[in-house]
């Protein structure tokens, strides 16, 4: 269903404007409206889901598939040194829009981009107390 104020939804229901480069029918690939770097593409599903949280299975292989085939198309496009694909979930985590999306931004040696923040902090638990907690919580494949 889609999310009546959702802009997202708009866009992969071509009722908004977009620069779309890529789509089938369960996910839809168009620029972002503010690059950080020449390319910068947006890739998402056309269902409206607001986080990663509650994707599932299919659409988020349909997301990946489409994923696969925009780095492809922005590597022979833009000869970029690098790609970085990522993606935020939750206002903590900087995302504006919440229908889920990929971005997948172009990357050239020395391009000043900060995409990742500082050093690593130390952490309060010990590494295997950490990977303990976390596959606890898996749930079932
Ligand atoms: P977030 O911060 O949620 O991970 O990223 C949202 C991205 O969506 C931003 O990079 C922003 O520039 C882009 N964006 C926001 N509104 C629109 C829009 O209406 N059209 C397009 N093409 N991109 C948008
Ligand atoms: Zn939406």
């Amino acid at each position: 269903m889609p999310s009546p104020k959702c802009i997202f939804c708009a866009i992969a229901a071509q009722k908004a404007p977009a620069e779309i480069v890529a789509q089938d029918d369960a996910a839809v690939a168009f620029l972002d409206i503010r690059p950080a770097a020449p390319g910068h593409t947006l890739v998402i599903p056309c269902q409206h889901y607001a986080t990663i949280w509650e994707l599932d299975d299919v659409a988020s292989l349909a997301v990946m598939r489409l994923t696969l085939r925009v780095a492809h198309a922005l590597r022979a496009a833009f000869r970029p040194d690098g790609l970085s694909v990522m993606q935020n979930n939750g206002r903590a985590a900087g995302q504006e829009v919440l229908h889920v999306h990929w971005h997948l931004i172009p990357r050239w040696h020395g391009d000043g981009l900060r995409l990742v923040r500082g050093p690593a902090v130390s952490p309060d638990e010990p590494l295997p107390e950490v990977a303990r907690r976390i596959r606890a919580a898996l749930p079932t494949a």
